[in-house]
């Protein structure tokens, strides 16, 4: 039914579109991930001025029709997140965090967990864009797998329940496995263990760190646990640097 929905909305992609306007991927608390398209953006007098850039949180009307794509009437800006921006980290982080919400959650379905799991990623990235670490993206996705019923076991073996020598881990098992268990799994280091338990346990801006090879072992789990269990490529979580 037509009609016109206000909504808080996170701005994830944004696509030219013809020879002025934009489209929109956009992520909502209580319709999910939606697409719109912004008319006449791109003009230099737009009403939109610059605020429908990758990375605003906005305050959005945005009006459906028969169509799929909504159309954004009225957008206010509610944080720009300016300091970012300035931070090639910072603005590669951002961008994967805004991809990996846009695979897991791909639907329409309301999650308004992710979409203030999102919000804190970009306010956190914003105001203190040096916490654009492996860590912090790798936390932001063990907490977007647990926001999707995706959390890999990690207390005792995801196979059998064995709580001891928990030495690998098996994105088809859905966790860490023991060495009776361990078909299919890769080595876990206890490095990596203990690192997958704090970016569950700790709050996004207390994300722990590890050694590279840890948080190599760390990705490597939650990109098999979002292959086997939600049949979703993520990307790398940060750049390969300078
Ligand atoms: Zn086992």
């Amino acid at each position: 039914m037509p009609g016109s929905v206000k909504t808080e909305a996170i701005v994830l992609r944004s696509l030219r579109y013809g020879e002025a306007d934009r489209i929109l991927h956009l992520y909502t608390p209580r319709r999910g991930r939606v697409s719109a398209i912004a008319k006449g953006v791109r003009r230099s007098k737009s009403r939109f001025g610059g605020r429908l850039e990758p990375f605003f949180r906005l305050e959005a009307v945005l009006y459906e029709g028969r169509s799929e794509l909504l159309t954004v009437t009225t957008a206010s800006t509610l944080e720009a997140h300016p300091r970012l921006r300035e931070s090639a980290a910072a603005l590669d982080v951002a961008a994967r965090a805004c991809d990996a919400v846009a695979r897991l959650f791909a639907t329409d379905d309301p999650h308004p967990g992710v979409y203030h799991l999102l919000s804190n990623e970009l306010a956190l990235l914003d105001a203190d864009p040096a916490a654009a670490t492996a860590g912090n993206a790798l936390a932001f996705r063990m907490k977007l797998l647990v926001a999707a019923g995706l959390a890999p076991q990690l207390a005792a073996c995801a196979s059998c329940g064995e709580r001891e020598h928990l030495s690998g881990f098996s994105g088809a098992a859905g966790g860490v496995v023991c060495p009776s268990c361990e078909a299919g799994s890769f080595s876990l280091s206890q490095d990596a263990h203990d690192f997958l338990v704090g970016a569950l346990g700790q709050p996004l801006a207390e994300a722990p760190s590890a050694g590279p090879s840890a948080l190599a072992q760390a990705e490597r789990a939650i990109r098999e646990t979002a292959e086997h269990h939600a049949h979703v490529r993520l990307g790398a979580a940060v750049g390969s640097g300078p």
